[in-house]
């Protein structure tokens, strides 16, 4: 495959910073932070998907790096039992359940940890299933080349496992390897993650589209 096309990453979350990082030297991918992130005035998320909310930031973002690619991501964990909450409110559910309506203030892993944690022991059935969702998308010049989305399924524990990762990995529970996304290396968790699946996706895109001479 060749080479893609120097890629600006626009997220300042420093979990997914290291995971896409790693990607980038294990992959071969040329990825580099988004000239003044920390600067710029951050996007609003209000979407009602993962989907919704990368374009938004993808195209939000890649305005302000003119004729370059720009990848935005949002992820985040839907716990069946919980109607698919954290889902989109997964940065900020300590802050959306203290307040009741949707805060754009991200809360601390810590906190929403916790707040996850109250809601799954006030469950009374033993179903804790979840998933992880990523979707990655591509923009350039305010407008969506390509989204890509991965998901990882797992459990969830209310007792912490490990210290790897970042958000809830430590009560993300994977059975296929019988351990936390806090126990696995950044090479494991890419290989199994939500986020891994979704960068493959977008490699496998890039390698048609360079084949097809796009
Ligand atoms: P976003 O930055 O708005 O996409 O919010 C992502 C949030 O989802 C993070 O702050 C975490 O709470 C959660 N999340 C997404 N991916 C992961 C992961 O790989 N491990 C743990 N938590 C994650």
């Amino acid at each position: 495959m060749s080479e893609l096309p120097k890629i600006y990453l626009a997220t300042s979350n420093a979990g997914k910073v290291r995971e896409f990082r790693e990607a980038a030297q294990a992959l071969a991918i040329t990825l580099a932070p988004l000239p003044g992130l920390a600067a710029l005035p951050p996007a609003i998320e209000n979407g009602a998907t993962f989907a919704e909310n990368a374009r938004i930031k993808a195209e939000y973002y890649s305005r302000f790096a003119p004729g370059e690619i720009v990848l935005a991501e949002d992820s985040g964990l839907a716990v069946d039992a919980l109607d698919g909450a954290p889902g989109v409110y997964s940065a900020r559910y300590a802050a959306v359940l203290h307040s009741g309506v949707a805060s754009h203030e991200n809360s601390d892993d810590d906190a929403n940890n916790l707040a996850l944690v109250k809601q799954l022991k006030q469950l009374h059935g033993k179903n804790f299933t979840g998933r992880y969702i990523c979707v990655i998308a591509l923009a350039r010049d305010g407008q969506i080349l390509a989204t890509f989305t991965g998901e990882a399924h797992g459990e969830m524990l209310t007792v912490p496992r490990g210290h790897q990762g970042f958000g809830y990995d430590p009560f993300f529970y994977f059975p296929a390897l019988g351990k936390t996304f806090a126990e696995l290396s950044l090479e494991q968790k890419r290989e199994h993650s939500h986020r891994g699946k979704a960068i493959r996706h977008m490699l496998d895109w890039y390698s048609q589209r360079t084949k097809s001479g796009a």
